[in-house]
């Protein structure tokens, strides 16, 4: 969201260095700013973790990492060589307190070599177990106490439910000032996420229809095909709830759900969005039988392979109830969006790795065309494609030349690819670069947090207390468990896939 404001000298305090989020997406996204100027001349990115590494041995970690994950390929020499030289190491364990002091010498240090004050940004980038522990010893060597210049970055998961993220916000708050605390929710930072909010508050044509009066219903669909994978220790006990409903689906849903701010400042964005989770429909234990589906993949096959279970993957005796798939129905009550439902849906080892918001247009008021052609009408539809395709499509119907009047579905496309020449940045090159300049948008505030928590928390607490009897209820290289097809088809309704590459 950055403009062409300058970057301050500034210092990044990586606490999970030799970690796995570091090597994969903020020593990539570093390197990227710096490659494309962003960077100020004075900055330093000191990585810790308690591996005992000479700072050469560090750089060669980071290097590894972009030359494997960077979106502009292998790192080349000289730029490299400038770069790293602006890295260095210090072995720690988060828990000892004396480490504080060795970061608060070396940031004393740049402040003398760069002769002036630097902004200092704590990135932590380790289990969450570990935030409160190095907030507090943060604020204890007072690292922290000039809220002009120092931010701290919290990663997902900020909290495990309601009451932890409550208990988290409180200890931050003793520590760091609101404006000092970046949340991650790094979907916002993706350039098709972003887009909402150009293309719904810089559009006069789409307020008028925005509303209840022409918008039947919206769906929101993330699925992937991988499975839980080498993160099941975190996984299993997590769930699809906690992992993607509660941070990025209800983050989309809010971006398309939000009254117009009055200005694009971080405050007036967030108070609309955190407006969005207030007004949305509280559930109760019958609700939650209604209009919340679970799901876990069993054994099966994907492109050819044959892929376990999930329960296998996790490999726990007892087995686990934890959800690979999610799907919920809620509702906003406010005077926009009163009676249109919003279907959410999440779920690993799916058919397809797709993220799209559907919004779909009530019937046209009267129909005047020749009955024939009635079979291949369809309701307008706009398609609004995160990931992987970046695009928004209007489906509109159209008459196909020809003498007789037949109608069918065809799409206004805005493609990302066909529009754009340069290459959109990663989600957290943006991210990074909006935690330097100080704008906390694309973050999530506390009470957002903590609103996302409040609203899922009866479907958590329902799903935790009774142990699902269908577990697996669906198998990999599916659309996930019938009883999801179920949910939103009692509407009338179904789920809406992107044809990829014009195949289903
Ligand atoms: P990881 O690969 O397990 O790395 C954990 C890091 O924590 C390592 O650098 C480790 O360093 C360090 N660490 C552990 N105990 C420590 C201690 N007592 N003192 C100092 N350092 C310690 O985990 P990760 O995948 O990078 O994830 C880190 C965080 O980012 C998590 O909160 C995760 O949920 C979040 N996240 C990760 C990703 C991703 O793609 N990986 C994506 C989204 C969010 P040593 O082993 O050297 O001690």
């Amino acid at each position: 969201m950055s403009s062409n404001q300058q970057v301050q000298p500034t210092v990044f305090v990586i606490f999970g260095g030799t970690g796995d989020l570091n090597a994969r997406k903020l020593a990539p996204a570093l390197y990227n700013l710096f490659l494309d100027g962003w960077l100020p001349a004075e900055f330093a990115i000191i990585g810790t973790g308690r591996t005992p590494l000479s700072d050469e041995e560090f750089r060669g970690r980071l290097l590894e990492g972009i030359n494997e994950f960077s979106r502009n390929g292998k790192a080349a020499k000289a730029q490299w060589g400038e770069f790293s030289q602006h890295v260095v190491y210090q072995a720690a364990d988060v828990n000892d307190a004396a480490t504080y002091q060795q970061f608060g010498k070396r940031i004393k240090a740049y402040e003398k070599e760069w002769q002036g004050p630097v902004n200092v940004i704590y990135y932590l980038a380790v289990a969450p177990e570990f935030f409160p522990v190095i907030a507090t010893n943060i604020a204890k060597a007072d690292l922290a106490t000039d809220a002009d210049r120092t931010r701290i970055v919290i990663e997902k998961p900020f909290g495990h439910d309601l009451d932890s993220a409550r208990e988290l916000n409180q200890l931050l708050d003793q520590t760091f000032q609101e404006r000092q605390i970046y949340r991650i929710d790094h979907y916002l930072g993706k350039e098709t996420v972003q887009n909402i909010m150009a293309f719904r508050f810089a559009n006069a044509l789409l307020e008028p229809l925005w509303n209840r009066n022409y918008i039947e219903h919206v769906q929101i669909s993330v699925t992937e095909q991988l499975g839980v994978g080498e993160r099941s220790g975190y996984y299993d006990g997590a769930g699809a709830l906690r992992d993607m409903i509660q941070n990025h689906l209800l983050q989309l849903l809010c971006l398309v759900a939000m009254e117009p701010p009055i200005n694009f400042t971080a405050d007036e964005v967030r108070n609309r969005k955190v407006d969005v989770l207030r007004a949305m429909r509280r559930f109760g234990p019958e609700e939650v039988r209604e209009s919340a589906v679970r799901g876990q993949y069993g054994e099966g096959w994907m492109e050819g392979e044959k892929v376990p279970g999930y329960r296998e993957e996790v490999g726990s005796e007892v087995p686990s109830n934890t959800e690979t798939f999610a799907a919920v129905k809620f509702f906003v009550d406010n005077w926009r969006w009163q009676g249109v439902p919003f279907y959410l849906r999440t779920g690993k080892r799916m058919h397809r790795s797709a993220s799209i918001i559907t919004i779909q247009f009530k019937d046209a008021p009267h129909y005047i065309f020749p009955p024939e052609t009635a079979e291949s009408w369809q309701q307008n539809r706009l398609i609004i494609s995160i990931q992987p395709e970046m695009s928004i499509r209007l489906q509109v119907q159209a008459k196909r030349p020809g003498l007789d009047m037949m109608l069918n579905t065809v799409d206004m496309v805005f493609d990302y690819k066909g529009t754009y020449t340069n290459a959109a940045p990663e989600a957290y090159e943006t991210l990074l670069l909006d935690t330097m300049l100080g704008d906390q948008t694309l973050f999530m505030r506390g009470d957002q947090v903590e609103a996302a928590w409040d609203l899922i928390m009866p479907i958590l607490h329902s799903w935790e207390g009774r142990a699902s009897q269908s577990f697996p209820n669906y198998s990999a290289d599916s659309w996930g468990p019938e009883l999801a097809e179920a949910l939103i088809a009692r509407d009338g309704f179904h789920w809406f896939t992107l044809p990829l590459n014009g195949k289903k």
